[in-house]
C-alpha cells in the first residue's frame, strides 16, 4: 500500500466540479489581478478568522514581509521569534535589515516558549512574531502581555493555522496586531499556486497593507511609501473561495485522523518509542501536520519510505544553525529544545482523504519497525 505524505489529487477529485466553473468565470472575465473575486474572498477570510479586515497577498512569505513593512520596521530594529519554524518567519525579518532574535521552544507544543521572551527584549525590540506551528496556536496570553508591557507589536505567523483556536475560542490571526496566512498548496487551505493573506482589526494597518501590496500607491501612480507587487490573483481567490466552503470538514477529518493515529500508537504500545502530538486544553488544533517524536528517527524514516509511506522532517535545521544566519553570532546548542525537536521529530501523512486502511498501515508499519 502507498501512503503519500499529501495527496492533493484525491482532494481535487472531490471538488473538481465546483472549481472548474469558478476558474472558467475568471477566465471569461479576464480580470486577473485583485478585483471583485479577491475582495469577496478577503471578506470571507476576515469573517472566518474573526477579524475586521483581510488583505490578499502573493504568498505567506509576502504576508510576513508586508506585515513587518506596515510596522515601519527599520534596519537594526529587533524582532523576537522562535528558533524553530519554516525559514520565511526569520527570513522576512532579515530581508528588512532588521535583526531576528531567537527564542527556544516548548518541547511539548514545539511553539515559542513564552517564558523566555522577556529576557530578549531590548531598547531596539519592535515586535514579536509568534508562529502557530503545525496548526496549534502559540500560548498567546503571556506573549500579548509581554508585548503590551514593552510596547511591542505582535504578528502571528498563522501560515499553518487557519481556523486554529487558542483558549476562549480566539482564532489564529485575530489576537496579535496582524495575522499572516499562506495558501501554499500543502497548507490546510491551499491554492493552485502561491497566495497569502494578512488579517487585522486595525483600520490604519489595513489601509497601509492595501497600499503596500501595490507598490505603496495611493491613489494610483502617487507613492507616499515604497511597497511592492504583493497582490493576490483572482484565479487563486476563485479556487480558495470554493475550498473555504470545505475547510471545516477537512479540518474535522484531519482531527479524526490525528485521534486515530494517537489511539493506534498508544494501543499498540508504541508510545514507549513514539511521543504523539499534544492538544493543549481548550485549543482547536487543526493538524496541518501530525508530528511525532520518535526514537531512532532517521532509521524509522528510512523504514517508512521503504514501505512507501511518505514522511518528512519539519524542520531539520533550527534558525541558529542556518548558514545564512551565522552573522547573528549564535552557536550550536543555543536552543536545546528546538535542536532536539529538529533531531527527533517527523511528520506522518494526515491529509483529510486518508482511508482507514492507510492509517492502519501507517501504525502497523511503525509497529513493525520497533517490533
Ligand atoms: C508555509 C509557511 C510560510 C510561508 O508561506 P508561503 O506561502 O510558502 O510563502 C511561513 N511561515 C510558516 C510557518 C509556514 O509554514
Amino acid at each position: 500500500m502507498q501512503v503519500p505524505l499529501l495527496d492533493l489529487k484525491a482532494q481535487y477529485q472531490t471538488i473538481k466540479h465546483e472549481i472548474i466553473p469558478a476558474v472558467t468565470e475568471v477566465m471569461e472575465s479576464q480580470y486577473f489581478i485583485l478585483g471583485p473575486k479577491v475582495k469577496a474572498f478577503e471578506e470571507r477570510v476576515a469573517d472566518y478568522c474573526r477579524t475586521k479586515y483581510a488583505v490578499g497577498v502573493s504568498s505567506g512569505t509576502d504576508a510576513l514581509l508586508i506585515a513587518l513593512m506596515a510596522l515601519d520596521l527599520q534596519p537594526g530594529d529587533e524582532v523576537i521569534t522562535t528558533a524553530y519554524s519554516f525559514f520565511a518567519t526569520a527570513g522576512s525579518i532579515a530581508r528588512l535589515q532588521a535583526k531576528p532574535v531567537f527564542v527556544d521552544i516548548d518541547p511539548v507544543t514545539f511553539n515559542i516558549n513564552p517564558n523566555q521572551i522577556e529576557d530578549k527584549v531590548t531598547k531596539k525590540t519592535r515586535a514579536v512574531i509568534a508562529v502557530h506551528l503545525y496548526g496549534q496556536t502559540a500560548d498567546m496570553d503571556p506573549i500579548l502581555s509581554i508585548a503590551q508591557k514593552h510596547g511591542l507589536s505582535v504578528i502571528e505567523d498563522a501560515a499553518q493555522a487557519i481556523g486554529s483556536e487558542y483558549i476562549k475560542h480566539r482564532r489564529a490571526g485575530s489576537m496579535g496586531d496582524m495575522g499572516c496566512f499562506s495558501f501554499f498548496p500543502s497548507k490546510n487551505l491551499g491554492g493552485f499556486g502561491d497566495g497569502g493573506m494578512v488579517t487585522t482589526d486595525d483600520a490604519g494597518l489595513y489601509e497601509k497593507l492595501t497600499y503596500l501590496r501595490n507598490h505603496g500607491a495611493h491613489p494610483k501612480y502617487y507613492h507616499k511609501m515604497i511597497g511592492g507587487n504583493f497582490r493576490l490573483d483572482a484565479l487563486q481567490a476563485a479556487v480558495l473561495d470554493i475550498k473555504l466552503n470545505h475547510l471545516d470538514d477537512w479540518t474535522a477529518a484531519r482531527q479524526e485522523n490525528a485521534t486515530y493515529y494517537t489511539q493506534g500508537i498508544v494501543e499498540s504500545g508504541l508510545d514507549k518509542w513514539v511521543t504523539t502530538p499534544s492538544i493543549e486544553k481548550g485549543y482547536r488544533h487543526i493538524f496541518n501536520q501530525y508530528i511525532i517524536r520518535a526514537q531512532q528517527r532517521d532509521d524509522l524514516i528510512t523504514f517508512l519510505k521503504q514501505h512507501q509511506i511518505g514522511c518528512e522532517v519539519y524542520y531539520p535545521v533550527t534558525f541558529n544553525n542556518q548558514e545564512c544566519f551565522r552573522y547573528l553570532g549564535y552557536k550550536k546548542g543555543d536552543f536545546p529544545q528546538a535542536e532536539k525537536a529538529a533531531a527527533e521529530t517527523l511528520a506522518l501523512p494526515i491529509y483529510p482523504e486518508l482511508t482507514v486502511e492507510q492509517k492502519n498501515y501507517v501504525v502497523e508499519t511503525i509497529a513493525a519497525f520497533y517490533g
